[in-house]
């Protein structure tokens, strides 16, 4: 899920400033789970903006707000609403509030869409409704395979791919010592896993052509550019 996380309000307030009447849009996906977008959040931040004087005039959710088919189902018949709104407020990540931008758009209304939230990675949860942590950043080249289905360029403080830095002290990481250390993750499961042989591999330098943005997935061929 892409992880989310809270705007201060007084930064909500400046993104709305000279905006009184809002529309609310969160999403039922990644920001419900992040506890920062789902319908109790957005019915919680309603609340914060009236009090705050602004005037809220519609609360949606749609199930995957970053999804056009899920979003455009939702939005579409409240277009109305939309476009009595001096501005959209999108609890969601920033593929969300683009999304909603872009249906804004399609539905020939120009209408300032902002948003309520940070976004932060691509994470998991750990422990449901308390812990998150970031699982991969999408390098377009990935190396689960070598590494026993653990992710050092995530995972790893600097990112090191051919093996541990040395300076983990008792499991754990140098630069944080509340986090383990990836590469004695990787080594312990690679040799529960009886390939330790494959981490005598040269995994080589990373081919960063394949994270260069902006990207475009083509998804019926499974081709990125
Ligand atoms: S190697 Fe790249 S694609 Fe694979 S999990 Fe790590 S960051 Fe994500
Ligand atoms: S201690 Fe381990 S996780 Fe931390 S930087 Fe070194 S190799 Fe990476």
């Amino acid at each position: 899920m892409i992880g989310t996380t809270k705007k201060p309000m007084t930064e909500i307030l400046q993104a709305l400033e000279g905006h009184d009447k809002v529309a609310l849009v969160g999403c039922d996906g990644c920001a419900k789970v992040c506890l920062t977008g789902g319908t109790d959040e957005v019915a919680a931040l309603s609340k914060d903006l009236e009090a705050q004087g602004k005037q809220v005039i519609l609360e949606v959710t749609p199930e995957r707000t970053c999804n056009v088919a899920k979003a455009d189902p939702v939005l579409k018949p409240v277009q109305d609403k939309l476009q009595e709104a001096d501005a959209v407020l999108v609890l969601g990540c920033g593929g969300a509030v683009q999304i909603t931008r872009h249906l804004t758009e399609v539905y020939g209304l120009t209408i300032p869409v902002k948003t309520g939230l940070d976004s932060v990675g691509h994470m998991d949860t750990l422990v449901p409704g308390t812990l998150a942590l970031e699982q991969c950043q999408e390098c377009g080249q990935c190396i689960l395979n070598e590494t026993g289905g653990i992710c050092p360029v995530t995972k790893c403080a600097k990112g090191l791919l051919e093996g541990p830095c040395g300076g983990a002290q008792d499991g754990k990481c140098e630069a944080d010592l509340s986090r383990d250390c990836a590469w004695i993750l990787i080594y312990n499961r690679m040799q529960a896993l009886g390939e330790l042989d494959k981490l005598k591999r040269y995994m080589g330098p990373k081919d960063y052509s394949k994270a260069a943005r902006p990207r475009t997935l083509y998804i019926k061929e499974g081709r990125v550019t």
